[in-house]
């Protein structure tokens, strides 16, 4: 269900709104707009009485929404939402491009701080690095774990890049969360309720991986989860879907950004690195992505792929990054959208990404 609170409808109101409908044992999500605040209603499985919300003081329409999703939908927040870090000039959802970048694992600190010092030299905001690795084999690397955590830490003291990282389950997420400035759930926790429901309770912002088989409806209901805990900074991630096609690793969907973006408010970025599997596929299906309206892109780059613990063969080389970043910058302009030149660390703060509005939390 969703309240269209009316265009001058005072703070007051719309807390005293919120305040009856938890008096019912709901949840509620004020979810402010340019033109005026909608809240979203959760936790009711039956009919709750329209007419007497209607008559509360500053509402405006009571809608009931019938799509399983409803937090994620457009239908309770129009504008697109855009999560900003503060204290620097990185956006995901905005004009500017969000351009991550980095090896599939943290390995050493002195492999880190070679990609690093490179893609942030080539214009990305954002580091990306595994410390906890969802390997299909039980042999394979699984990730320097608090270290790398700690050396991707590092390199945001040095560079400011804001820092994107996996968590695996809830003992890793508690970790991620106090180190990282935007946690990752990859393709295969992609349904795992419980962990997007804590993930949920953190305060930093979320990028949702798509699972492999994972439908848009699939996807949408996984960020509900998160939202309907109360943590509205979630970022779609589009990283291929498994096909019966062999020349790449998986089939990287671009269809969904628009279909994403005609149902939800909330920003999607692509992975073409996870996406195609293979190093000569990754640049041209960025440039694509870009073309096709992300709002962001996701790139493994590694200074000596061939020796990389994992994901090797879809690893670019700095150099093609660089290259490549030139090359969606012109693209984006054509969209009226841009590439910024780089993260620019304005002040150093302990403060937590926001979303475009402040969201009133009620819990
Ligand atoms: C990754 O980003 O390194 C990763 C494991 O991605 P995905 O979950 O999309 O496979
Ligand atoms: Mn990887």
């Amino acid at each position: 269900m969703l309240i269209v609170m009316k265009k001058q409808a005072s703070a007051e109101e719309i807390r005293a709104v919120c305040e009856h409908i938890e008096s019912l044992g709901f949840r509620a999500h004020p979810l402010p707009g340019a033109q005026r605040t909608a809240i979203g209603v959760t936790g009711n499985q039956g009919a709750v009485d329209q007419d007497t919300l209607e008559e509360l003081s500053g509402v405006a329409e009571v809608i009931r929404v019938s799509k399983p999703y409803k937090l994620v939908s457009r239908d309770v927040k129009e504008e697109d939402t855009v999560i900003r870090f503060p204290g620097t000039n990185a956006t995901i959802g905005g004009k500017g491009l969000a351009i991550m970048a980095g090896p599939c694992s943290i390995e050493t600190r002195e492999q880190a701080f070679a990609v690093a010092e490179q893609i942030a030299a080539a214009g990305a905001q954002f580091f990306r690095g595994g410390a906890y690795k969802p390997r299909t084999s039980p042999y394979a690397f699984q990730g320097l774990g608090e270290e790398g955590l700690k050396i991707m830490a590092e390199i945001r003291g040095a560079f400011g890049l804001r820092i994107v990282s996996e968590a695996i389950d809830h003992e890793s997420l508690k970790l991620v969360e106090h180190y990282a400035d935007m946690i990752q759930i990859g393709a295969r926790n992609m349904q795992n309720y419980s962990l997007l429901r804590e993930v949920g309770r953190t305060r930093k912002p979320v990028l949702l991986k798509r699972g492999m088989a994972a439908t848009l409806e699939e996807l949408l209901m996984a960020a509900e989860y998160i939202m309907n805990e109360g943590n509205y900074q979630v970022v779609l991630c589009e990283r291929g879907v498994r096909t019966f096609v062999d020349h790449t690793r998986n089939t990287l969907d671009l269809s969904i950004v628009p279909a994403v973006q005609r149902l939800s408010h909330l920003p999607i970025i692509v992975d073409p690195s996870h996406g195609t599997g293979k190093r000569n596929k990754v640049v041209p299906l960025a440039r694509a992505a870009v073309a096709v309206g992300a709002d962001g892109l996701i790139i493994e780059v590694h200074h000596q792929p061939d020796r990389a613990l994992s994901d090797g063969a879809q690893s670019i080389y700095p150099q093609q990054f660089a290259d490549m970043v030139g090359e969606v910058r012109q693209i984006a302009r054509i969209l009226h959208r841009d590439v910024p030149d780089g993260i620019r660390v304005e002040r150093q703060t302990a403060d937590l990404a926001t979303v475009d509005e402040p969201v009133a939390r009620t819990r």
